[in-house]
């Protein structure tokens, strides 16, 4: 199935790391609650992802749905059924971008120094130039953080290939998530289409990530 509004979205961004404007700001009048360009986006909460001006999309044109990563989670799919089969959405945007956050950390790591661990302590204020504060509890909730695999990156480093490949592997989880999830459809008359993109910070592009793809190695 065709990704059309996906496909001008990414004409947008162009725009948009051109210079451009596309979304319009302000109160755009009373509008149907279905997404007019049918589209939902999966995107990291990062302060800088302006997910409407980086696409052009408008007010009402999509579902967008934000969390720490922009990972696939338990929650992303909840709405993402929701959106389609409720609010008759198409085509699934996923967007991760460079210098994230989630590529400086691990799950046991943040786990342990809230619990209160001195060395997770330490190395979690190291690798964000603040002072990690322990709660020095056990919890429960959440039941994993979805830090991204592989080897650990400095807070906010510059993109690489490393970085890239880190990326590109979650990236490929979420895609594979949607994609073999009973209740999204990827064939028949009521499919969606999933796309999965790097947003790079730098420079305010997209790059898109295939799927499938390699998915690395210890080695
Ligand atoms: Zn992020």
């Amino acid at each position: 199935m065709a990704s059309s509004n996906t496909e001008q979205s990414l004409a947008h961004n162009q725009r948009y790391a051109d210079g451009q404007a596309v979304h319009q700001p302000g109160y755009p009048g009373k509008q149907p609650i279905r997404p007019a360009k049918r589209m939902a986006v999966v995107a990291c909460m990062d302060a800088r992802l302006d997910v409407e001006d980086l696409l052009g999309l408008q007010t009402g044109d999509a579902h967008i749905i934000r969390n720490a990563g922009g990972v696939v989670s338990d929650d992303a799919i909840r709405s993402l059924i929701i959106s389609h089969h409720l609010l008759d959405t198409r085509e699934i945007v996923l967007i991760h971008h460079t210098r994230c956050g989630m590529l400086a950390f691990t799950d046991d790591l943040l786990k342990a120094g809230l619990e209160g661990d001195p060395a997770a302590t330490k190395l979690l204020g190291q690798a964000t130039g603040r002072a990690f504060t322990s709660c020095g509890k056990c919890a429960a909730m959440p039941s994993a953080f979805h830090a991204f695999r592989g080897p650990l990156s400095a807070l906010d480093a510059a993109g690489d290939s490393g970085q890239s490949e880190r990326l590109a592997w979650d990236v490929r989880r979420g895609m594979s998530a949607i994609l073999n999830h009973p209740w999204l459809p990827s064939n028949g008359p009521d499919a969606v289409t999933v796309r999965g993109f790097i947003y790079d910070v730098d420079t305010g592009q997209l790059g898109e990530v295939s799927y499938p793809g390699a998915m690395g190695s210890f080695a």
